[in-house]
């Protein structure tokens, strides 16, 4: 269904470009929470990014309290229950094997405990009553967490648009889709963003752009703020991940969520910004399995840096089985081939960010442009916390959750030609002269006497 009017100027309070989990549910907030008009841009159609390739796991079992994801995390889901006919309370167990991975997730049952979460360790007994579908061994364990849910990505992004679509009747909602953007429209005055072009389109946006495409983030942004003095990198990197979703699938029905807990360290693989991937490395199949709302078996799942690549690459799909047969005895005398016209395979890019966390805020120097993107694995998880935190900044609204770890960092302002020399308090008769010569000696790039980074605009002004 396309909403957007076709062609020529379209003037909204907000742009959301995006419409991923993350910018749609951005848009369901302004629509719910404020009296603003919303229009989604998308270069495509929602699901078509990292969302429709979701699990589903709203975990808290696997992350660590005290973090600032936690926190994001852990509000989400508090807002997640406001949707409880989407989601399926199954709970979460995350399996360990080795000595060292039970030692872990028997700190994790403390930590989460201490965090007020209803964590229990469980051992190779217990967890068989709980999960009689799955085999480990006398030595295994696990983490139960009974509150953990899950949803159906495919299925809640059809209700996000549904109810976003309610608001179009009052010319408060619109979605351009399969037209991407392509440039910003920026102030001949002051150079603040006042909307955006698309490859159809010319979409002014009188309060607010936000930029919430996922892995596109990126290339996006530098695409947009070529023509500009802003330097912005943000870092986010495509990480392919590939699902196996097996239909109404009743030789195996998983009572929970379950994962195993390598899948933990996986996940939080760390390259540096600059560094050359090792793929083979970089790459990692870990298991994890729910049985859906439709009955469907989904297993997972691989991580993988192959740039923009989401081709089907069978050799992975085949080590995700065969890892998921480690686990389940029902699927061992079942073959991948046999179940040819059952299984679908779910393809994926999550937006990874080097240092775990996504950027959410606006971008300094250009007020109104706000950036929501890089969850990784974990979008589903922590959108509505990050709707409710965009939204929150931007109406000027107190905020449930610190803003200042998401904060877009990086030599910006960049406004090359546009300088700074100001409130010396009551020494500016003192410091007036060597003010003088520092800054005309940054402009002519002469030597400088006093080192200037203590100085610097770039984080004390945003
Ligand atoms: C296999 C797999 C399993 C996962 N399991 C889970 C899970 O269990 N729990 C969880 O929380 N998360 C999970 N995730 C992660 C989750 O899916 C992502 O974190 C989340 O979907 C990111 O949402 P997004 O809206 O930021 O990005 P996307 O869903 O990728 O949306 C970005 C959108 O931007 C659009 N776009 C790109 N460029 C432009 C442009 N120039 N103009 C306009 N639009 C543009 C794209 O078309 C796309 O629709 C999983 C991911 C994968 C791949």
């Amino acid at each position: 269904m396309e909403m957007g009017p076709a062609g020529g100027t379209h003037t909204f309070d907000v742009l959301v470009v995006g419409a991923g989990i993350i910018g749609l549910t951005i848009a369901r907030h302004f629509l719910l929470r404020s009296r603003l008009s919303v229009a989604v841009v998308d270069a495509a159609v929602p699901c078509s990014g990292s969302t429709g390739a979701g699990m589903g796991l709203l975990w808290m079992a696997h992350k660590t309290p005290g973090t600032a994801v936690w926190d994001l995390a852990l509000r989400s889901q508090k807002l997640w229950q406001s949707l409880a006919d989407n989601l399926q309370n199954k709970g979460s167990l995350v399996i360990g094997s080795t000595e060292a991975e039970l030692e872990q997730l028997k700190r994790q049952v403390e930590r989460l405990t201490a965090a007020g979460l209803r964590a229990e360790y469980l051992s190779a007994e217990d967890l068989a009553l709980q999960e009689p579908g799955l085999r480990v061994g006398r030595e295994s364990g696990a983490l139960f967490l009974s509150d953990d849910c899950q949803l159906d990505a495919r299925h809640t992004v059809a209700f996000l648009e549904q109810g976003n679509r309610l608001f179009a009747l009052q010319g408060r909602y619109a979605e351009f889709y399969h037209d991407p953007a392509v440039s910003l429209i920026r102030s001949n005055e002051n150079g603040a963003v006042e909307g955006i072009k698309t490859k159809k389109n010319t979409l002014c946006g009188r309060k607010a752009v936000i930029i919430a495409t996922g892995c596109w983030t990126g290339t996006l942004m530098q695409d947009l703020l070529c023509e500009s003095d802003i330097r912005l990198n943000i870092p986010v990197q495509p990480r392919k991940g590939c699902l196996i979703v097996l239909e109404n699938f009743n030789s195996l029905r998983l009572n929970h969520g379950l994962m195993e807990a390598g899948y933990i360290n996986h996940q939080n693989y760390v390259i540096s910004e600059h560094e050359e991937v090792d793929r083979e490395e970089a790459l990692s199949i870990s298991m994890t399995a729910i049985t859906d709302a439709f009955g469907n078996l989904v297993l997972g799942s691989s991580r993988q840096f192959a740039g923009f690549n989401t081709g089907l690459d069978m050799q992975i799909v085949n080590r995700i089985w065969e890892r998921a047969r480690k686990f389940f005895p029902a699927l061992k005398e079942i073959s991948l081939e046999s179940l040819n016209e059952k299984m679908n395979v779910r393809i994926g890019l999550r937006p990874y960010m080097p240092d775990g966390k996504p950027v959410i805020g606006p971008v300094p120097g250009m007020p109104n442009l706000f950036l929501a993107a890089g969850h990784e694995g974990e979008g589903l998880s922590m959108a509505l916390g990050t709707a409710e935190l965009v939204v929150d900044m931007i109406m000027g609204n107190p905020l449930q959750v610190d803003p200042k770890h998401f904060a877009i960092e990086g030599p910006v302002p960049g406004m090359l030609n546009l300088f700074l020399a100001a409130a010396h308090e009551g020494e500016g008769l003192s410091i007036a002269l060597g003010t003088a010569e520092l800054v005309v000696d940054m402009i002519l790039g002469n030597p400088l006497k006093v080192d200037p980074k203590h100085f610097a605009v770039a984080g004390r002004c945003c």
